[in-house]
C-alpha cells in the first residue's frame, strides 16, 4: 500500500455554450493524454449548480447540456469504453467526500479563490454557499479516485492548489488512524496539475484581458464547439485586433493580448507553439492571419461540431455510456470513501 497508479481525473460543467476555451484547454488535452493515462472524465454536473438557475437553465437544460459535453467528449477523441466518462451526480461518493472537506478547508483559504469573487461579482451576499464551497467538491471529485493528475486550463490551477492543501490537511489531521489503516506515506496523494500548451487561457474575441467563457452574454466573445462554419468566418473576422501587422519574435506580444490570443489560438489548432507560428506569419497583415485561422478552426473544430450533432440525436446511447462510466467509476470510489469513513472513526458494518 501507499503506492498510487497513475491515474487523470478532470471534468467540464454542463453549463453550456462549450467553446474553444474548453477544448484547447481542457478537452483536446484530454484526449492526447488517454495514451499514457488511467483518465477518469467527469461532466461535473454538482457543479453546475453553484450558479443561479437562470445561469445553468433549469433541469431540461441541465439534462441537454449534460449530454452535449457527453457529446464533446466523445466527438473530440474520448475513449468511452477503455477510460471512464460519467456524469457526477451519479456517483454519490464526491458529494460525501466534498462534505467532509468542508470541514478540512478553512475559511481563510476559500476566502482567497479568485474564481468566487469574480463569479459572486458585487453581489456576493446573494451567492450560493454552493459556489463558495466549489473547491472542496473539487478536491473530493480528484481525490476520490486518488487521481495523481489533473489536465485543467489556468484558472483552475488555485483550486488544484486548494485540493492540494486539503489533501495534505486530511493526511496531517488523521496521520496515526492513516498508519492503522496501513498507508505508509499518507492516504492521499497531492495531486498535480497539467497545464501546458499555447491555449491554458483563451481570451475572449471581443477583449483580450477576459477570459473566453462559457457566461459571456456576447456569442461573438467565443466559438461554440457547434457553431458551423458559417459563424466561424464571421466571429474570427470580427475578432478585436490591433493595426499592427504580426510580430516575428513573442517580445512583441507583450502588449497586445488580443494578437497573442489569436496566436495562441492557432497554435493550439495547429499543435505548435507561438514561436513556430511567428516562424511562418512574422509580419503578416492581420486580414492574412484571420484568414489562415479561419481555415484551420473550421478544419479542426467542423467535424467535432458534425460529430456532436449527430451523438445528440440519439439522447439514450449517450445516456448508455453514462450509466456505464457511473457503474465504473464507483467501483474505484466506492472503497477509497470506505477507507475515509474507517480512517475519520465513522461507525459502519
Ligand atoms: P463557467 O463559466 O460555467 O465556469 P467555463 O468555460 O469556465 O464555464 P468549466 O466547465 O468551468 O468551463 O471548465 C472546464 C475546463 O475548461 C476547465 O479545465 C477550465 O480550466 C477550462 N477552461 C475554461 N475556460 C477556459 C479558457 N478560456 N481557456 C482555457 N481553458 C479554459
Ligand atoms: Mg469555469
Amino acid at each position: 500500500m501507499g503506492s498510487f497508479r497513475q491515474r487523470v481525473f478532470s471534468g467540464v460543467q454542463p453549463t453550456g455554450n462549450l467553446h474553444l476555451g474548453n477544448y484547447l484547454g481542457a478537452i483536446k488535452r484530454f484526449v492526447e493524454i488517454q495514451e499514457s493515462f488511467e483518465c477518469i472524465y467527469c461532466v461535473v454536473d454538482l457543479h453546475a449548480l453553484t450558479q443561479p438557475v437562470s445561469v445553468w437553465g433549469g433541469p431540461k437544460e441541465l439534462a441537454r447540456n449534460t449530454r452535449e459535453v457527453t457529446a464533446a467528449y466523445i466527438a473530440a477523441g474520448i475513449d468511452a469504453k477503455k477510460h471512464i466518462v460519467f456524469n457526477q451526480s451519479q456517483v454519490p461518493q464526491h458529494a460525501e467526500l466534498a462534505w467532509i472537506f468542508n470541514c478540512v478547508a478553512r475559511l481563510g483559504w476559500l476566502n482567497r479563490m479568485t474564481q468566487f469573487k469574480e463569479k459572486a461579482g458585487k453581489d456576493r451576499e446573494n451567492a450560493s454557499v454552493g459556489l463558495y464551497a466549489y473547491p472542496n467538491l473539487m478536491a473530493a471529485d480528484i481525490l476520490v479516485y486518488h487521481a495523481t493528475h489533473v489536465p485543467v486550463g489556468e484558472d483552475q490551477k488555485q483550486h488544484l492548489e486548494l485540493s492540494r492543501d486539503i489533501a495534505q490537511k486530511f493526511n496531517n489531521d488523521f496521520a496515526e488512524s492513516i498508519a492503522e489503516a496501513g498507508y505508509e506515506d499518507g492516504f492521499f496523494q497531492l495531486p498535480e496539475p497539467l497545464i501546458a500548451g499555447p491555449a491554458t487561457r483563451v481570451m475572449s474575441l471581443r477583449d483580450g484581458t477576459k477570459k473566453m467563457s462559457k457566461s459571456d452574454p456576447s456569442d461573438l466573445s467565443r466559438i461554440n464547439l457547434t457553431d458551423d462554419s458559417d459563424e466561424i468566418v464571421r466571429k474570427v473576422r470580427k475578432a478585436k485586433t490591433d493595426p499592427e501587422p504580426l510580430p516575428s519574435e513573442t517580445e512583441g506580444l507583450a502588449t497586445r493580448p488580443e494578437a497573442m490570443n489569436l496566436l495562441g489560438i492557432y497554435a493550439g489548432l495547429t499543435g505548435q507553439t507561438v514561436e513556430m507560428v511567428l516562424k511562418d506569419m512574422g509580419g503578416c497583415q492581420f486580414s492574412a492571419f484571420k484568414q489562415a485561422l479561419i481555415d484551420v478552426a473550421v478544419d479542426k473544430l467542423g467535424p467535432i461540431g458534425a460529430e456532436m450533432k449527430k451523438l445528440m440525436a440519439d439522447p439514450s446511447h449517450i445516456d448508455s455510456i453514462l450509466v456505464d462510466g457511473a457503474a465504473r467509476a464507483e467501483a474505484i470510489a466506492r472503497p477509497i470513501f470506505d477507507d475515509v469513513k474507517k480512517i475519520i472513526g465513522f461507525v459502519r458494518a
